[in-house]
């Protein structure tokens, strides 16, 4: 993952885990000292290049047209493919033509429809003071974006937050993104604890302790809600149309496939990233002092990416799992879920839960005999998505 904006914005999102971490360009040199060690370290035949913010549209075309040449001079070979993580709202005619020509998949960052997407605020960088107070609604500015890339043709998908705002209207949000015609949706409940990110250095210290979650934050009991009830609209008619990460990656789980997103896979190490300067971390969410690589001015990425210290990284997701996770059922399909939101304690005062571990339960058991189903499906050869022919649904479901 590279940052070619640091985490510069023209949107201040308020639970924005990336703001303030440094606003410095992506130089060319760095981009093609990269290129060339990214694409020279690879195994395998296929590279995925991701561009992530901030807001990657603030680097000008021609940017990403150096980019594209120098995985063309350094690649020869090698199936390349590029995703770009946006919010849309810059996106013009003349991006869209280039994200198409180059097959560029683009990841929008919307959280519903206008009501329920109040979180994804406009800069007070880009806009002055005065205008803050009413803020012009980023909805719309977003919503254009996603007719630009539909009437070009890009390939798009969805990616969403779960927020304080949307989390209890779990229908709502997600036919309004059937509604658009989004065949790909991912959502990321906000798990975000009071402390600003400046602070979280001392969180590691303090991992065990329960802390205040901040205003934008779900609770574990809206989370197992919110999934069982958009898993519920998806599963009756969108099987097959619509692929939801989260439901995909429990069907992986369930026969035992690789899921697909980290979060739920027993491992980490495969979600490292450059920062601007260089720097090199662990993970996007990792992006602190502790977790820091080294640069890639000063050591290679191979060196880096499978050193000791980024295999240690990865299996500690699967290591430091407290005993109730251990012991828990749906340990195949959860595996913990993500490392940056395990600091609760478990029922045997053990640190290191969850903090969606309930929410997580309830829509495991909620979809369980449903995903038997489908993995028995999968596994005869037959399409999961029989599950909306048959009478199999749970009440709930029908
Ligand atoms: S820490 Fe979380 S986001 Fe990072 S690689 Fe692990 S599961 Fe993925
Ligand atoms: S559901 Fe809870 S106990 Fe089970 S693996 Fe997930 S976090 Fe651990």
């Amino acid at each position: 993952m590279l940052k070619p904006v640091g985490s510069r914005c023209n949107l201040a999102c308020t639970y924005c885990y990336y703001r303030d971490k440094g606003h410095e360009l992506l130089s060319e040199g760095l981009l093609e000292e990269f290129t060339r060690q990214y694409l020279e370290a690879q195994t395998m035949s296929q590279v995925l290049f991701t561009w992530h913010g901030g807001e990657p549209l603030l680097r000008p075309l021609s940017f990403y047209r150096k980019a594209l040449e120098l995985q063309r001079c350094y690649g020869q070979g090698l199936q390349i493919d590029n995703c770009i993580q946006t919010n849309g709202t810059l996106l013009t005619d003349e991006w869209c033509e280039f994200l198409r020509e180059n097959n560029f998949l683009v990841g929008i960052s919307i959280d519903g429809p206008e009501p329920l997407n109040v979180l994804r605020t406009p800069s007070t960088f880009h806009h002055p003071p005065s205008t803050f107070h009413h803020p012009p609604s980023t909805f719309h500015q977003i919503m254009r974006g996603i007719g630009l890339l539909q009437k070009h043709g890009v390939q798009w998908n969805a990616m969403a937050t779960v927020n304080a705002a949307n989390v209890d209207h779990p229908v709502e949000f997600y036919r309004f993104f059937r509604d658009i015609g989004c065949q790909f949706l991912q959502f990321t409940p906000v798990v975000e604890r009071g402390e600003r990110m400046e602070e979280r250095g001392e969180w590691k210290e303090e991992r065990g302790e329960r802390k205040e979650e901040s205003d934008e934050c779900i609770t574990p009991q809206q989370w197992g809600r919110f999934l069982c009830a958009v898993y519920d609209e998806w599963v009756r008619r969108d099987v097959g149309q619509i692929f939801v990460q989260l439901f995909d990656a429990t069907l992986a789980n369930w026969v035992g496939e690789s899921p697909g997103v980290c979060s739920m896979a027993p491992t980490c190490g495969h979600a490292a990233v450059m920062e601007a300067d260089g720097s090199v971390y662990s993970c996007d969410h990792f992006v602190f002092p502790e977790y820091r690589l080294g640069n890639i001015k000063e050591k290679t990425l191979t060196e880096m990416l499978y050193g000791e210290r980024q295999l240690h990284f990865g299996l500690q997701k699967r290591d430091a799992l407290p005993r109730q996770c251990r012991e828990c059922e749906f340990l195949f399909a959860c595996n913990g879920e993500c490392p940056k939101n395990r600091f609760t304690s478990d029922r045997c005062g053990n640190p290191g839960l969850n903090y969606l571990c309930e929410g997580y339960r309830q829509f495991f058991s909620h979809v369980a005999a449903d995903m038997d189903f489908m993995a028995a499906e999968l596994r005869a050869g037959r399409a999961p998505a029989n599950i909306m022919l048959t009478s199999h649904l749970s009440p709930h479901t029908s």
